[in-house]
């Protein structure tokens, strides 16, 4: 197999958090229990983080910009105090109807954190509860990860509808993290 690249891009909503629906405060935002400590694991290992997701709240008028950037500053802060190396958070706000190039499924978020932090997309992977990431991430050739936290579970259902197969499906992101961490483990992977 080829050499992977240790990079993984996370969804943010039913992956790393409960997802409520249009998180508009700080507030409203935790962490599932099990986040800093699965992606931890990994980060020990060598493995480095970018945040993708897709906050159309904004172009909805729900959700506004400096409170997204306070839960993302917050997000940043847990990351860094758990030792989790975290390249960015990438965000989309645009509306589905904008047609815009990064709104997940689209690949604008992971194409620019490419060119930011060179990496290779087709040797990272990704980890989200949508079919939006798994579709991403595979028009990418990533290795990608269908949690069923959030919506994973429903969303496991349309991937098999429409005949896309995720490379792992978990119960947890701690699932995820571990399967990852054997994949890379037993692959030739590129230290930097
Ligand atoms: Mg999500």
């Amino acid at each position: 197999m080829k050499a992977l690249d240790k990079v993984i891009f996370l969804d943010r909503d039913g992956t790393l958090n409960p997802d409520p629906g249009y998180i508009s405060s700080i507030k409203q935002f935790k962490f599932y229990p099990d986040t800093l400590t699965s992606l931890s694991t990994l980060a020990k290992l060598g493995f480095k983080f970018a945040i993708v997701t897709n906050q159309s709240g904004i172009a909805r008028g729900l959700i506004k910009e400096e409170e997204l950037e306070k839960i993302h500053e917050f997000i940043s802060n847990q990351f860094a105090q758990s030792g989790i190396p975290l390249l960015g958070i990438y965000k989309c706000p645009h509306h589905p109807k904008d047609g815009c190039k990064c709104r997940k499924p689209e690949t604008g978020l992971f194409d620019e954190a490419s060119r930011q932090h060179d990496i290779n997309l087709s040797s990272a992977a990704v980890i989200g509860d949508s079919s939006a990431d798994v579709e991403a991430g595979k028009s990418k050739g990533m290795v990608a990860c269908l949690v069923r936290t959030g919506r994973g579970s429903e969303e496991e259902i349309k991937l098999k509808d429409i005949g896309l197969e995720p490379d792992y499906v978990g119960d947890s992101l701690l699932d995820c993290t571990s399967f990852l961490c054997e994949l890379y483990a037993t692959t030739d992977v590129e230290d930097e």
